[in-house]
């Protein structure tokens, strides 16, 4: 007989496994020596596959289907468990081991193609890796299943729900109407004086700095860590063990703070999670978008703004105190804001941000669907560049190669970068409706208001709610474009002096 108790069991098990993974891989891009590498994959492999084996086996699924038969005499948690974990099996098992097993082979030659014609700048080099993986994409979609697009089958691993049909309006829209932004910009010519920016900033210093920071911010360092790696990222073992990483780097006084900002915002949403989920699916985020919605909130919302830098401008300055005597909150605010055409998508700023992943939601849609050629990507990337972003990569490196998504496999993640900043604008507007003072408490280095408000709206539900479930119970509207478009051109048009 099904119980609740040995359903938590079961997936307390498949967590633990998972957890413990994760924990390896964690060490393996922060500590691990290099020659670590070649038992760590083993290791990985074979816990990856025992949760997958434990998850999937028919026991589990028969103690799912009883238990979902009888939801009604289960509580709402109990039967929203249930019916999370029944979704999560149900697309585990639509994909056969030799499937699975075929298209982690696929990824790792296609990752290292991908970094030998990076390195070369040779788009000819990934091309027939990139056929195969899309060949091995189409095959998931039709194992998965789909309605409309096949690349709705693939958009459902990242934003549950999410249609290209739905983005396709919604994307085009905001491109046309972020890129006008951006001409509007660069031909106001007032671009910021940066020139005092220019050399090196101790990396100690900065790295104290963002550690402040994260405390302010509400992040638990007694529940979580910070350390170094190439890429920053945040994950997790536990509610209670949540970590993150940043890059610093000794030429950019803003890299490791922002990076360190980023993943606080996606940590503090992970630490906020119920403990009573614990072990369980419902310990997660219901969409890669809202909780990129997180990051970003902190990231820009808050860390690019002005109460922000007058907050930390005197802080900084006690680290920096010869380079930044005489710099006043106002120039690292506009410095920080600085808005520029880039070939490179991580380096873009927030009004050309979304434009590369519109150039790049637009690509993989052609591919899947059948109209674009994987030989033609070169060029095809470069007509995309130069007709939203008025730029053409003079390499491949610089431009379809510069990403490493798609070696590995991974088609239809790229939108939920722009709808982590679609979904950041309309919350925090709610949020300034609801704490009218929020703007002074920030600029006293108080941000318990902001992070209560997530709690409430955000963090607690866990995957108890979709991501339009959050976005329209919270702010009474569904998901849309305007919040931050209104954002963007209330906030550059000041900087940039675009009234008239
Ligand atoms: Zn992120």
């Amino acid at each position: 007989m099904a119980s609740m108790e040995s359903l938590r069991e079961k997936l307390g098990e498949v967590a633990d496994l998972a957890n413990a993974a994760a924990l390896l891989q964690w060490d393996q891009e922060t500590y691990m020596p290099p020659k670590g590498a070649t038992a760590r994959a083993y290791q990985l492999a074979t816990l990856s596959s025992l949760a997958h084996r434990l998850f999937t086996s028919p026991d589990l699924g028969d103690m799912l289907h009883a238990l979902r038969d009888r939801s009604d005499n289960l509580t709402p948690d109990e039967a929203k468990l249930v019916s999370e974990a029944l979704y999560d099996y149900e697309r585990a098992v639509r994909l056969p081991e030799s499937f699975v097993h075929e298209f982690a082979q696929e990824q790792s030659r296609a990752y290292e193609a991908w970094v030998r014609a990076r390195k070369e700048s040779d788009w000819t080099q990934f091309e027939p890796h990139m056929e195969k993986l899309l060949d091995l994409l189409k095959r998931k979609a039709d194992l998965m299943g789909y309605e409309g697009s096949p690349y709705n089958a693939l958009l459902e691993d990242y934003e549950r729900g999410m249609t290209a049909e739905q983005l396709q309006p919604l994307f085009a829209d905001l491109a046309e109407r972020q890129s006008d932004l951006v001409r509007r910009i660069v031909e106001s010519g007032r671009q910021p004086d940066t020139a005092w920016l220019e050399g090196e900033w101790d990396e100690v210093a900065q790295w104290v700095f963002s550690v402040r920071v994260l405390k302010d911010m509400g992040y638990d360092f007694d529940a979580g860590r910070q350390d170094r790696s190439v890429h920053p990222f945040t994950t997790n073992f536990d509610i209670q063990d949540v970590r993150v990483t940043t890059r610093v780097s000794k030429d950019d006084l803003f890299s490791a703070l922002s990076s360190s900002i980023h993943e606080g915002g996606h940590a503090l949403y992970e630490q906020g999670f119920p403990l009573e989920d614990r072990r369980t699916p419902l310990a997660a985020a219901p969409s890669l978008g809202i909780h990129e919605s997180q990051s970003r909130m902190w990231e820009n919302l808050i860390g690019l703004s002005l109460p922000f830098w007058k907050r930390y401008t005197p802080v900084l300055r006690e680290h920096f105190p010869e380079r930044l005597d005489g710099v006043s909150p106002e120039a690292i605010y506009r410095a920080a804001n600085r808005v520029e055409p880039s070939l490179i998508r991580v380096d873009a700023d927030e009004c050309t941000y979304n434009l590369h992943v519109v150039l790049r939601f637009e690509l993989e849609l052609d591919l899947i669907e059948g109209r674009l050629q994987v030989r033609d990507m070169p060029a095809a990337w470069n007509e995309k560049m130069q007709h939203y972003l008025g730029l053409t990569p003079p390499n491949d490196a610089l431009g379809c190669l510069q990403d490493i998504h798609w070696s590995h496999g991974s088609m239809g993640y790229f939108p939920t970068y722009a709808l982590g900043n679609l979904y950041s604008a309309q919350l925090f507007e709610q949020v300034l409706a609801d704490v009218p003072d929020l703007w002074s408490r920030v600029e006293a280095g108080d941000f318990a208001p902001l992070l209560a408000w997530l709690r409430k709206h955000v963090h607690v539900h866990g995957r108890r709610k979709t991501a339009v479930q959050i976005v329209r119970d919270a702010t009474g509207k569904a998901p849309s474009a305007q919040p931050y478009l209104d954002y963007l051109n209330r906030k550059y048009g000041a900087l940039y002096d675009l009234t008239q």
